[in-house]
């Protein structure tokens, strides 16, 4: 088939800028055909773009011969110009529908569709993830993705706004971060090397220099397990603040979670409409609940955990049950947690870690971390790890480290609670998990 090029037609409109008000005006749209409606008279041809759809009505016997012959050749998914008049109307949900003057043909696809895009039949995830540039075709995707973006771009300048500056650390790595158990290894040149879990101990250093942090990036789990919120590559949201403890970093995420969830309200009400959910900007400040108290609900519920073990899943699923919102547990035992969170001054066997959990999530963790050498060494060792593989992180703690806090949010989570997706695959492009590792 003779395809045609651009050539000099230029975008007027999105599909979702026009309006009843552009009745009788002519615009120049771009997108692909999402459906084709034949009938006998008249042709529907549904026209999508990343914005959202618009109806193009053909009326065969009062087109140009062109271009009825050139809508005869549309399939779904060709990529297509149309030039065409707005035309008011009460026969589309959105009150309008375009009258082709011309058509562009500008690429083709495949008559075998792997899964239907248009929403009726709905597919399994494996099919979609499957065939996942085009499953990203769909509406729900698109509106997902958006949600995200428009969260992530809430999140960037709110902390801009806080005097964080933007940090990219390495993702390639010589020693385990927090122990190995859940590292890629790499080839690097003949020597053993690791993919990076968390930018933890940069953004530490960089407090040193830099004070106030923060990273958004991709960072690796060798997860064994499968669960619906764990990837292996996930992308994380991280901050860290000189001269601050976990109460302030924590007063600032709930801020962040707040803005973010607020402009999203804002900002998405169509692609909430899409998704059929609905959320509450929650209220600050989130409840606190010690590790302490958890344990006490939980044992009110039936369920016993010795003290000083991590709370199971199952264990978090009641929880939920009793919170079903935003809280944070804090005050944790300190060998609970990783070999970096301070113990309390007063209680040694208990931290200054926190998580902030959402239901039976976990969304982000954080704390206060230790600044003293020392203190640093004696934790490392108490966890079984080697001082002498994080010598190059302890110089830093020759030169004056500040006392700092900070906290690590997963973006892939915050997006299934700001969509009400269950699946943490459905809000990753292309997921990573124990199973698949393509497209
Ligand atoms: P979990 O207990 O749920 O496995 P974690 O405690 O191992 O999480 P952290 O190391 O505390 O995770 O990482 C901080 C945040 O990063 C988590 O609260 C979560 O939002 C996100 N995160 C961590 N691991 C993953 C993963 N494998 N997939 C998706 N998100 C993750
Ligand atoms: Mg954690």
């Amino acid at each position: 088939m003779n395809l045609d090029s651009i050539g000099d037609w230029t975008r007027t409109h999105y599909t979702s800028q026009v309006k009843p008000e552009n009745d009788g005006q002519e615009v120049t749209l771009f997108g692909w055909v999402q459906d084709v409606r034949d009938l006998g008279g008249i042709r529907f041809i549904i026209l999508q773009d990343r914005e959202g759809t618009i109806q193009i009505t053909i009326p065969k016997k009062r087109v140009q011969p062109e271009v009825l012959a050139k809508s005869d050749i549309l399939q779904k998914r060709f990529s297509f110009a149309v030039k065409g008049n707005v035309k008011k109307t009460n026969m589309t949900p959105r009150g309008i529908e375009v009258i082709p003057n011309a058509f562009k043909i500008l690429n083709v696809a495949t008559e075998q569709l792997p899964i239907d895009i248009t929403g009726k039949t709905p597919a399994l995830i494996e099919a979609r993830l499957d065939a996942r540039p085009l499953d990203l075709t769909q509406e729900r995707n698109l509106a997902t993705f958006k949600v995200q973006h428009t969260a992530l771009e809430a999140i960037r300048s709110f902390l801009f706004g806080k005097d964080f500056l933007e940090v990219h650390t390495p993702r390639l790595i010589a020693s385990a971060t927090e122990g190995g158990a859940e590292l890629f290894t790499v080839d690097y040149f003949g020597q053993k090397a690791y993919l990076a879990q968390s930018p933890q101990l940069y953004k530490e250093e960089l407090t040193l220099s830099f004070e106030k942090v923060f990273e958004v990036g991709p960072f690796f789990r060798a997860e064994e397990s499968h669960t619906r919120r764990h990837l292996s590559e996930f992308t994380s949201v991280d901050i860290e603040a000189a001269f601050t403890s976990a109460t302030d970093v924590m007063g600032l995420l709930e801020q962040v979670i707040h803005h973010a969830c607020t402009v999203v309200k804002e900002k998405c009400a169509s692609e909430m409409s899409v998704l059929g959910y609905k959320f509450e900007v929650p209220q600050i400040p989130f409840k606190r609940l010690t590790y302490d108290q958890v344990l006490d609900d939980l044992k009110k519920q039936d369920v016993s955990i010795p003290w000083g073990e991590d709370i199971p899943t199952e264990a978090f699923r009641v929880l939920g049950k009793l919170y079903p919102f935003f809280y944070f547990i804090t005050d944790w035992p300190t060998h609970a947690k990783a070999f970096y969170i301070k113990p309390r001054e007063d209680k040694p066997e208990l931290c200054e870690g926190f998580d902030l959990m959402w239901h039976y999530i976990e969304l982000v963790s954080g704390g206060t971390r230790i600044a003293q050498k020392d203190q640093l060494i004696q934790r490392l060792q108490e966890k079984g790890l080697n001082p002498e593989s994080f010598k190059c992180h302890l110089q830093a703690y020759d030169y004056g480290m500040p006392p700092h806090a900070g906290w690590g949010l997963g973006l892939e989570r915050l997006t299934m609670i700001l969509t009400g997706n269950k699946n943490i695959r459905e809000v990753t492009l292309y997921p990573r998990d124990r199973v698949r590792l393509t497209p």
